[in-house]
């Protein structure tokens, strides 16, 4: 009987578990199919070194700005609901902390992946420089299936994961965020695990939080927010009137409706828009109000939406507009669509739609590319805001965090255009520049310790 038991009990003598364990659930292997298996960390190496050579950085500050300095790998046992444990795997990468605490999202993804996680990290620190927030970069990820986990299993994961990193968490060291998968029920379950171990109640440990726990007003439509602020600016600096102007959006989430949302009451003519269901399209411009509502009826789904033409995502990223903005996943401009697109300005709201090699294509088209490190900077900054009004315990009206959001996008957006400019490169290598710049000046006078 007791042999039988530890028999049942020892996984390693089963291969397929073995091999699942290994290979399927490692955090270090599959990269992500999201990044159409380039590896993102690569990608973002490749932007960063053209920025540095540009700027001369010396070969040791090159190696330090491109390595992440803390990764924290930890094991996640958990009883599941069945009574099974089961053993997840999450990680927070720190990329830099030269200009304060670190900064960065918490993702929940069964295909998660180290480089991933890492180039994420990065992309965060640059995005801080770039937009002007006292913040490093970080990343952190779970590798699990939420849509397998019932909401009690979630929580178990999210309480265990913050205190395997009670060390690596807090206000002045490294403040998580929602990002994909998580939520703001998920950022309260961090902040009431990190202060059961603190003793105290400790808001500011996490952004993106529910307001009646210290949220911040205009959190939740900061990005889209941002990105109408940047895409409003592009045209303008073309000389092209955005109220005259189209566009065409793909993605109907939080960052893709409410940039529409805005777009529209600028007078915009939102041509088509796109969900994972499909993409909708109206020459004479679709009503945005229409179709949220409609959304906030369908499970957040346009699937089904009667007042709009059929159009599939391919056709939308190519269509007829001046204004495209990608706002749903990674690599959706690439080198087999990018000579089609006809927009003149692409606004990334999502991170890493487009690849490097697309990158090149849409140079050489004259397609003014705002990228992601900048367009999409509007979350981070309404979280810093958040961070802010935590640590002072004095909150803002909505129309103060709106105001100050533009305020700082458009400076951010004028920055970028301008280095552009000056050293004749895409904004993204002008934001890169900007951003690596402003690391490795606060690194200089820091000093290398010790
Ligand atoms: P979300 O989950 O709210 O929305 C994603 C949208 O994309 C959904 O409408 C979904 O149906 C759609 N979508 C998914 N696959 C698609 C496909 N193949 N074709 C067309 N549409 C598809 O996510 P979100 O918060 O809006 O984030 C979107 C992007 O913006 C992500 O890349 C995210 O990393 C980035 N981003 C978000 C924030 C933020 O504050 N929410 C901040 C910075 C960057």
């Amino acid at each position: 009987m007791g042999a039988e038991r530890i028999k049942l009990t020892v996984p390693s003598v089963n291969n397929d578990l073995y091999r699942e364990l290994v290979y399927k659930k490692s955090i270090y292997k599959e990269p992500s199919p999201f990044f159409d298996r380039e590896n993102p960390f690569e990608s973002m190496v490749e932007q960063f070194d053209t920025a540095a050579r540009l700027l001369n950085l010396e070969h040791g500050f090159y190696e330090f700005l491109c390595t992440p300095s803390r990764i924290h790998i930890t094991a996640i046992p958990i009883r599941m609901d069945d009574g099974r444990i089961e053993v997840f795997e999450g990680v927070r990468v720190i990329h830099n902390e030269v200009l304060g605490p670190s900064k960065g999202g918490i993702r929940f993804a069964p295909d998660v992946d180290l480089e991933e996680v890492k180039a994420l990290a990065a992309w965060m620190t640059w995005k801080c420089a770039v937009i002007g927030v006292p913040f490093g970069g970080a990343k952190g990820a779970v590798r699990c299936n939420p849509r397998e986990l019932s909401p009690q299993e979630l929580e178990k994961i999210t309480r265990r994961y913050t205190a395997n990193m009670i060390n690596v968490f807090g206000p002045d060291c490294d403040i998580p965020a929602p990002d994909m998968n998580t939520n703001e029920q998920i950022m309260a379950w961090i902040v009431d695990t990190y202060s059961m171990h603190a003793g105290r109640t400790e808001t500011a440990v996490v952004t993106g939080k529910p307001i009646i726990l210290g949220g911040s007003q205009g959190r939740v439509g900061a990005t889209g927010r941002g990105v109408m602020v940047v895409a409003t600016a592009a045209l303008e600096r073309l000389g092209l009137d955005p109220s005259e102007c189209s566009v065409a959006i793909q993605g109907f989430g939080n960052v893709g409706s409410v940039a529409a949302q805005l777009l529209s009451e600028r007078g915009c003519r939102i041509k088509a828009v796109s969900d994972v269901s499909g993409g909708y399209y109206k020459e004479g411009g679709l009503d945005i109000e229409e179709m949220i509502a409609y959304t906030r009826e369908h499970d957040n789904s346009l699937a089904g939406y009667p007042n709009a033409e059929p159009i599939d995502n391919e056709s939308l990223l190519v269509s007829d507009v001046d204004l495209l903005v990608p706002a749903a996943k990674e690599h959706q401009i690439t080198s087999r669509n990018a000579e089609n697109i006809r927009a003149k300005v692409i606004v990334e709201g999502a991170n890493g739609p487009t690849t490097p090699s697309a990158d090149k294509i849409l140079k050489e088209k004259g397609v003014l590319v705002v990228p992601d490190i900048l367009a999409n900077a509007g979350g981070v900054t309404v979280s810093y805001f958040e961070w802010v009004q935590d640590r002072q315990g004095y909150f803002w009206p909505l129309e103060r965090v709106n105001r100050r959001l533009g305020a700082m996008m458009r400076a951010a957006f004028d920055n970028v255009y301008e280095a552009a400019q000056k050293y004749d490169v895409s904004m993204r290598i002008g934001a890169y520049v900007i951003a690596v710049d402003k690391v490795a000046s606060a690194l200089r006078i820091r000093g290398i310790w010790p």
